[in-house]
């Protein structure tokens, strides 16, 4: 019984040392280089960016924020415009991975990014709100908005 008590308790410890750190992690939105937004992917991070072509750009980095190449990941995006959902495929180009056609008219629309480590691996689904509207705080587009992690709760 003392066995199992001290092992509930371990687990405890390990699984909110675990929550904490992600808490962390995710307090910092970190803004895009090229000004596009920042999603978590495996090993660091990508960087979704519309290109004034209204093409999308995917640029990968590392854990510090350096840029890494695409290697082997397979990106695809599903524009879920209110024409109907379109689906974009990605080639390389110089560091990044560039959508071959743009974006469905207009914006407002959420588009599913897929991004898999490799052509085998199951995808991960990233969901981005796509405004183009620029934000008056961080003069960023909406969708690459950085300062929705500033919850400071003042009134008016
Ligand atoms: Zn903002």
């Amino acid at each position: 019984m003392k066995q199992l008590i001290h092992s509930t308790l371990a687990l405890l410890i390990l699984a909110s040392g675990v929550y904490a750190a992600e808490g962390h992690d995710h307090d910092k939105v970190i803004p895009g280089p090229k000004g596009g937004r920042i999603v978590e992917v495996e090993g660091g991070h990508a960087e979704f960016f519309v290109q004034p072509d209204k093409k999308v750009s995917i640029t990968f980095y590392d854990k510090d924020m350096k840029v890494v190449p695409a290697g082997e990941q397979v990106v695809a995006a599903i524009a879920e415009a209110p024409t109907g959902k379109v689906k974009l495929e990605f080639e390389e180009s110089g560091d990044s991975l560039v959508s071959t056609s743009a974006l469905p008219e207009g914006d407002g629309y959420r588009i599913v990014l897929q991004v898999k480590a490799n052509a085998q691996a199951k995808p991960q689904n990233l969901r981005i709100e796509y405004h183009t509207e620029v934000c008056g705080k961080c003069n960023r587009a909406e969708y690459a908005c950085i300062c929705e992690g500033e919850k400071d709760g003042h009134g008016h």
